[in-house]
């Protein structure tokens, strides 16, 4: 059997206008959201989730049934986000402690947690505190980057890595509670935390004076203290106790839960596929511009025919005659024409290169250019050969 006597307190404290912290306290449950939106917005989702986790948590007073009720709420606060422009941005913290019936039908004590509401413990004095803040600047102290001092005073020290009504899963700190009768467990918005050190909450909370005194007194002391924030108290004292005989401590998140590998690729393993997919896809694309670019080169260097003076007879080259990148002009074909037997303005053209459009034209012009040379020289006769050989592999020079 698990008892707990309670009592709370909320305020709007000194410097906000409007208090968007929400409370719950009963003998099964206790809640804390510290909602955060512009207007009237965080309001909105602290009341949301409060309401939503008790109506939960009355129909299923487990572990489970408290986890469910928050991922709920956290669903509805973001479809109402998402329906209603005004609430845009909305969410809250919630910090909580449900009895939770186990199979054995035993009741004990469970922490749930998200954002920076806190919880701590306090026996004989002295002072725990049993959850973590969900800021940067908090995962930055328990990644070592900063230390608590300078959390303290972080700039980001306000800003939460996880929120209710923030994204459409949620990952929730889930703590069996150890508790022995006589000890109280605070639970209270960053209202209270930021203004009050731990001596001061450990000797605020811990007044012998009964709870409601306890409450009051921590209200009044943050109010004193600045009061920059909403103030939200709830002081919960154990008469009897039970301890969970399956303790829980871990972070149960509503994200999907991976299936096999053999069925469905878990998270990691789809984003993977998709950068394969996409390093494929921009290499193919790169390959084809390249391939592309490569053809256009190829084909403007490989166009044109020319004639040339190749070891002393006329050839006709392909390509153009001083190259393209890694594209030299080749011989297409060889005549009988010695250079030498041209007229001298004919010889000056071929060492200047003369152009045709295709091998026969090319073929064709350098006969014509020899019969001139002949005619010049007063010799009609034909020369000894005027079969053409083609060569496609030769590459060389331009003579
Ligand atoms: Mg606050």
């Amino acid at each position: 059997m698990t008892r707990w006597r309670h009592a709370a307190a909320t305020d709007t404290g000194l410097v906000r206008q409007t208090n968007q912290d929400a409370l719950f306290a009963d003998d099964s449950l206790a809640i804390i959201a510290d909602g955060m939106g512009g207007h009237a917005a965080g309001e909105v989702a602290a009341a949301m989730c409060i309401d939503l986790v008790r109506r939960q948590f009355r129909e299923n007073p487990n572990v489970e049934g408290l986890v469910e009720a928050i991922q709920e709420a956290n669903l509805a606060v973001v479809s109402d986000a998402r329906e209603n422009p005004e609430h845009f941005g909305m969410g809250t913290t919630i910090i909580a402690v449900g009895l939770t019936y186990d199979l054995a039908g035993i009741a004990s004590p469970t922490l749930v947690h998200v954002g920076d509401s806190r919880a701590y413990q306090l026996r004989d004095g002295a002072l725990r505190q049993l959850s973590e803040d969900h800021s940067v600047a908090e995962e930055w102290v328990r990644m070592g980057r900063l230390t608590p001092e300078e959390a303290a005073v972080h700039p980001r020290r306000h800003q939460l890595t996880r929120g209710v009504g923030v994204e459409d899963t949620i990952a929730i700190d889930v703590t069996s509670i150890h508790a022995v009768a006589g000890d109280r467990i605070l639970l209270c918005s960053d209202g209270l935390s930021n203004e009050l050190d731990n001596d001061a909450l450990a000797h605020l909370a811990s007044a012998p004076n009964g709870l409601e005194f306890a409450v009051e007194s921590l209200v009044s002391a943050a109010k004193v203290a600045g009061g920059h924030d909403n103030i939200s108290v709830i002081l919960l004292e154990f008469d009897e106790v039970n301890v969970s005989a399956s303790p829980i401590r871990r972070t149960m998140s509503s994200a999907p839960p991976p299936a096999s590998a053999t069925t469905r690729p878990t998270g990691a393993g789809r984003r993977r596929r998709i950068v394969t997919w996409r390093v494929w896809a921009a290499t193919f694309l790169f390959l084809a511009v390249v391939a592309g670019v490569a053809a256009v080169i190829h084909w403007y260097a490989y166009s044109t025919y020319y004639l040339g003076n190749n070891n002393g007879a006329l050839a006709v080259f392909r390509g153009q005659p001083s190259g393209v990148l890694w594209y030299k002009p080749e011989i297409v074909a060889e005549t009988p024409y010695p250079v030498a037997d041209l007229r001298p303005s004919d010889r000056r053209a071929v060492n200047a290169t003369i152009s045709e459009p295709t091998e026969e034209e090319a073929i064709t012009y350098a006969k014509n250019l020899y019969k001139a040379g002949e005619l010049t020289r007063g010799n009609l006769g034909t020369p000894t050969t005027t079969t053409t050989t083609t060569t496609t592999t030769t590459t060389t020079t331009p003579g």
